[in-house]
C-alpha cells in the first residue's frame, strides 16, 4: 500500500508535470471506484489543474477549486501516460480504474495519468468534492506523521493503551504511516510492535521519533529522486524487516520473523525488538503442532 513517502512523491511529481495544465475528460472505467456524485467527475473538464497535495496517504488533486481526491488503497497506483489513447476505455476490464486526460502543451502528444488497481480485492476510491474535508477518511485524520514534533508524538500517545504498531498504523491517531513504514519504524526504533503505546520511557519515546522522521524521510528522499519513468510501480528500496520474513537482519544478523493476523502480517526482528524472544504468531503455532 501506498503510505506517506508514495504518496508525498506522487504530489511532488504531479505539481511538476501535471500543475497548470487544463484537464480535457476524464474517463470511469471502474464504476465502483467514485464514491461521489455531486460534483460529477464531468465538471472537471475544461478546468485547470491548480495544484496537488496529500492528506495522510490521500493525494489530494486541485481542479480550480473542485477537488479530485484519490485512496490507492492496497494494491492502487498512479500512473503517467504520454500519449494517451483517445477512444473511452472499457468499463471493467483489466486494472483501470480512472483516466485523466490533459490538455498537451505546445507540440507535444496528449498526455495524463492513469489510476490502476492490481488484483480482484478493490479498494481504491475516487471523490470529486468541494473540499477535502467532506472526505469522510481525511476528516478523521489524526496530525501528519511528518509535522509532529517529538513532544507532540508523546502528547498523542499518552493514554492509549494499544499496541504500538496498530497505534502507528491508526490514521485516526497518526497520518500517513501503513504496514511497511510501521514495521521499519519499530525495528529502527528497537522496539516490540506489541508494547502498549503509553508505557514508553523518555529515551524509548524519543527512539521512536526519531525513527519515525529519519524512516519516513529517508524513504521520501528515494521515491523523489524517481522520475516519471520509474514511476512504474511502488518500489520500495532499503527496507529492514518488512517483507523480509526468513532473512537475515542487516543490523544483527538475527532472522526477520513474521507475526499472521487475518488479512495482514507484521515483521520484527527479535534480538533487535523483543530482547531476542520470538513473538506469538497463532497461525505459525499452529502449523507447527
Ligand atoms: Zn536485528
Amino acid at each position: 500500500m501506498p503510505e506517506l513517502p508514495e504518496v508525498e512523491a506522487l504530489a511532488e511529481f504531479l505539481r511538476e508535470n501535471a500543475v497548470g495544465r487544463v484537464v480535457t475528460r476524464v474517463d470511469l472505467a471502474a464504476v465502483q471506484a467514485i464514491k461521489t456524485f455531486d460534483p460529477p467527475l464531468t465538471a472537471l473538464a475544461g478546468l485547470e489543474l491548480t495544484g496537488a497535495s496529500r492528506h495522510g496517504k490521500f493525494l489530494d488533486l486541485d481542479v480550480s477549486g473542485v477537488h479530485l481526491v484519490v485512496h490507492l488503497a492496497r494494491a492502487g497506483w498512479l500512473h503517467w501516460r504520454e500519449n494517451l489513447p483517445t477512444a473511452p476505455p472499457k468499463p471493467g476490464k483489466g486494472p483501470l480504474a480512472l483516466r485523466v486526460h490533459l490538455e498537451p502543451a505546445e507540440g507535444e502528444l496528449p498526455s495524463g495519468f492513469d489510476l490502476t488497481e492490481q488484483g480482484t480485492r478493490k479498494g481504491l476510491a475516487v471523490y470529486v468534492v468541494r473540499s477535502p474535508s467532506e472526505v469522510p477518511g481525511i476528516a478523521r485524520l489524526g496530525p501528519d506523521a511528518l509535522e509532529l514534533d517529538a513532544e507532540a508524538l508523546g502528547a498523542l500517545l499518552t493514554g492509549r493503551h494499544t499496541q504500538l504498531k496498530g497505534t502507528l498504523t491508526d490514521q485516526t491517531v497518526l497520518a500517513g504511516i501503513g504496514n511497511a513504514y510501521s514495521d521499519e519504524i519499530l525495528h529502527a526504533a528497537r522496539l516490540s510492535p506489541f508494547k502498549a503505546a503509553d508505557k514508553l520511557t523518555d529515551d524509548e519515546l524519543l527512539r521512536l521519533y526519531e525513527a519515525m522522521r529519519e524512516t519516513l524521510t529517508g524513504a521520501l528522499d528515494r521515491q523523489l529522486g524517481q522520475r516519471a519513468a520509474t514511476l512504474k510501480g511502488e518500489k520500495r528500496a532499503g527496507l529492514q524487516v518488512h517483507a523480509r520474513t526468513g532473512l537475515p537482519c542487516p543490523v544483527c544478523g538475527d532472522t526477520v520473523r513474521e507475526v499472521s493476523f487475518a488479512d495482514t502480517s507484521l515483521q520484527y526482528c527479535p534480538t533487535c525488538q523483543t530482547g531476542g524472544k520470538p513473538l506469538a504468531d497463532r497461525r505459525m503455532s499452529k502449523l507447527l503442532r
